[in-house]
């Protein structure tokens, strides 16, 4: 029998895995999730001795039912091949206590590139098995790792065409640059006029339009989403939490069954959501610690049950995370309510139209295992200063916000539970707010001249993606208000 998705906004909607991954959102707007967390089906003694691509073989294969072991097998083949710069994949390093996994070591040094190396070979695959004859077009707005993670991923894959929309002035200039460069002919960037929220927003109000929609279709055309929205995206992403705990079970670091802690700088609030996964598949983790930048909404939300977010929305040096709509929130919202899409599409419908919903007390009893904290711009320039003085590991700027949260929870509760920080992107990637943390006298340098300097006093050699940028030329140049993304997909597709 295989494992079904549901809407988390309709009841009567059931799809298959590769349906889901096909569509990547339903057309009610909700969200695809698993009818149940299938449990992990192999020891942890037999995770502890496999790889990475066999470790996410046991626990894809339980989400990805209508895949044959073939097709999973040469998908996950394709993705973690020498695109990585490590074997490990995800290695996990210590550093003052903590056990940082490093998820940047793919294309695009950020950890999209941990999804995004296999979304489109599932998506391949799951085009052929629905005997889709369109064309797809991947429709994505990024805060700026998902774009360039997306473009890698599917540049040049046949059949398949991708539009990135990112806020023009919200993204670090490396993040631009790595987009603005990307080649390949299937491959379009437009920088809008706004912030991230508007982005996604208007990438959203795309799929649902269904006059849209039968329009593409005309012209031999249907969307599909790379955003972290598609379970293709999620299950991927579960992954390297089975993996990190094996890791450390294999290196003698704690005993099989003990349980661990989490601590993820959550935007959209995907990898978080992994985790939570990871751990209703049976991986015995205690807290999920939800690290917020200043645009703290998910914390307050935490604390107190409502999510409101009617505030000022703050551009941060850890901008993958300046997000005050977590999409990925809404599956967890639709768990806690009981599986039930119709309480579901009643707190998003308030979402939309008011920006605010409050969830009932026995709803936030369900949260327990959730901490969520900040930290502050300081407060994260201060915790990447002081790691590296005393350790000469470098954090970049959203792993530093997670570092410093889990520091405010062991404070706060006195908790020794060893704990995985995702280490979400290289230092390199935002070498500007990384170098200032360090010593604000940097900040008269360029930023590839702050590069080899970050590789000089860490000790790293400066990756691939940073040195690829260096000299590569600008091939987009688009941008538009966000009320004119429907139009610009159009021109890009020739319609
Ligand atoms: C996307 C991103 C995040 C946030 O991850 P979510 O899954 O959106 O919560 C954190 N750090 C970096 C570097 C990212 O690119």
């Amino acid at each position: 029998m295989d494992l079904m998705y549901a809407s988390t906004r309709d009841a009567n909607v059931k799809v298959t895995a590769s349906q889901a991954v096909l569509k990547g959102l339903s057309d009610d707007g909700g969200l695809f999730v698993p009818e149940r967390i299938p449990l992990l089906d192999v020891s942890f003694t037999e995770l502890a001795g496999m790889s990475y691509q066999e470790t996410a073989y046991a626990v894809m294969k339980q989400f990805l039912t209508d895949f044959t072991e073939e097709e999973l097998k040469d998908c996950i083949a394709k993705a973690y091949d020498s695109k990585f710069d490590t074997e490990e994949i995800a290695p996990l390093v210590q550093a003052d206590g903590i056990y940082f996994l490093e998820l940047f070591h793919g294309a695009t040094i950020a950890f999209k590139d941990m999804a995004l190396s296999i979304l489109p070979h599932l998506l391949t695959v799951s085009a052929k098995k629905n005997r889709v004859t369109n064309e797809i077009v991947i429709l994505t707005a990024t805060s700026g790792d998902t774009g360039k993670a997306a473009l890698a991923g599917f540049a040049e894959v046949n059949g398949i065409k991708i539009i990135v929309f990112y806020p023009k002035n919200g993204v670090s200039p490396i993040q631009e640059k790595q987009m603005v460069t990307q080649k390949g002919a299937n491959t379009f960037v437009a920088g809008i006029h706004g912030n991230f929220d508007e982005a996604q927003t208007g990438v959203k109000k795309m799929f649902a339009d269904q006059a849209f929609g039968k329009e593409l279709a005309s012209h031999g055309y249907q969307f599909s989403s790379a955003n972290s929205i598609n379970i293709g995206r999620l299950v991927p992403q579960i992954v390297y939490y089975v993996y990190a705990y094996a890791k450390l079970i294999a290196k003698g670091d704690i005993k099989e069954g003990e349980k661990i802690n989490v601590a993820v700088p959550t935007g959209n609030f995907g990898n978080i959501l992994a985790a939570y996964y990871a751990k209703n598949m049976g991986l015995p983790i205690a807290k999920l610690i939800c690290a917020s930048n200043e645009n703290k909404v998910l914390y307050d939300f935490f604390e107190t049950g409502t999510y409101d977010k009617n505030r000022e929305f703050m551009l941060t040096s850890s901008p993958s995370m300046d997000i005050l709509i977590s999409s990925n929130l809404e599956r967890l919202i639709y768990r806690i309510a009981g599986d039930s899409a119709q309480k579901n599409a009643e707190f998003m419908r308030k979402l939309n139209e008011e920006g605010v919903y409050s969830i009932s007390e026995e709803m936030k009893a369900e949260l327990k295992d959730f901490y969520g904290n900040y930290a502050s711009e300081q407060e994260t320039a201060q915790t990447i200063r002081q790691l590296y003085d005393k350790t000469g590991y470098v954090l970049d700027t959203h792993t530093a916000v997670a570092a410093s949260v889990c520091r405010k929870y062991q404070a706060e509760t006195g908790d020794q539970t060893k704990v995985i920080t995702a280490s979400t992107a290289s230092p390199f990637k935002f070498t500007r707010s990384v170098m200032n943390a360090i010593d604000p006298s940097y900040d008269t340098k360029s930023d590839f001249e702050l590069a080899d300097e970050l590789s000089r006093i860490a000790n790293v050699k400066v990756p691939k993606a940073i040195e690829e940028i260096r000299t590569a030329s600008v091939l987009h140049r688009t941008e538009c208000e966000p009320d004119e993304m429907p139009e610009t997909v159009k021109r890009f597709l020739g319609i």
